[in-house]
């Protein structure tokens, strides 16, 4: 079914006014989030809502990145096309949309089985074949299929999982919310000559990271 007009244009207007106006300049980014259908990765309540400047909720308290925050990140990957790159915390499928478009594997971890679910069906409706989404502790990262060029972690960590380091490859990128409720820091990780240069960037708010290497329950309520 051909798509709407209106939702044409509202994804339009998100590229224009909510990326290229913020600086968000790679082309990839801004073809890749101008083709996603955004809408069909948010519950039907929010939909009206899919390309407005803000997060969403996606259900168990957890939200879908704002549109700036999905283009900033993806940019700083500076991905080519040709990586196999590991994210942790599916929750709608977007950003794993976005990286579908960007790399060529995708390997999604995410923590509740029904939003894993939701995402792998938003992805299958908007042919995007490249993306494998597993259900898990995704602060161990996926060892059985590391090592990455690229990791990008959606929720805030206490410290940037150490497991997550070991499974990129040499030369490569890791972007991380770190810190907690109280403010986080994005953080850009560069494995080079075994070394490890860490860049802050800008503040930013995420849901937390649970499991092993993230917020325990009684840490962040
Ligand atoms: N990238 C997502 C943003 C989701 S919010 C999107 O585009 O919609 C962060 C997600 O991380 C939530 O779905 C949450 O359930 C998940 N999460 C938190 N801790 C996790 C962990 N240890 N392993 C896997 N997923 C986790």
């Amino acid at each position: 079914m051909a798509e709407q007009e209106n939702i044409r244009k509202a994804r339009h207007r998100m590229v224009q006014e909510q990326l290229i106006a913020r600086n968000i300049s790679e082309p990839r980014v801004l073809d890749a989030m101008g083709r996603v259908p955004r809408h069909l990765f948010v519950p039907l309540e929010f939909q009206r809502r899919a390309y407005s400047d803000g997060p969403l909720p996606i259900g168990h308290g957890q939200t879908i990145s704002q549109p700036y925050i999905v283009g900033l990140m993806s940019q700083l990957l500076q991905l080519a096309g040709d990586e196999k790159v590991l994210e942790i915390g599916t929750g709608s499928g977007y950003q794993a949309a976005i990286l579908g478009c960007l790399a060529k594997e995708v390997y999604s971890v995410e923590q509740y089985a029904n939003l894993a679910d939701g995402a792998r069906k938003a992805l299958t409706a908007c042919q995007i074949e490249n993306v494998r989404v597993f259900v898990g502790d995704g602060s161990l990262g996926l060892p059985e299929f590391a090592p990455f060029e690229a990791i990008l972690l959606t929720a805030a960590a206490p410290e940037v999982p150490p497991a997550l380091i070991r499974q990129l490859t040499e030369g490569g990128r890791l972007i991380a919310p770190v810190g907690g409720e109280r403010g986080q820091m994005l953080k850009l990780v560069l494995k080079k000559k075994q070394r490890l240069v860490t860049r802050t960037l800008v503040p930013v708010a995420f849901v937390p990271l649970r499991g092993q290497h993230g917020w325990q329950d009684d840490e962040w309520r």
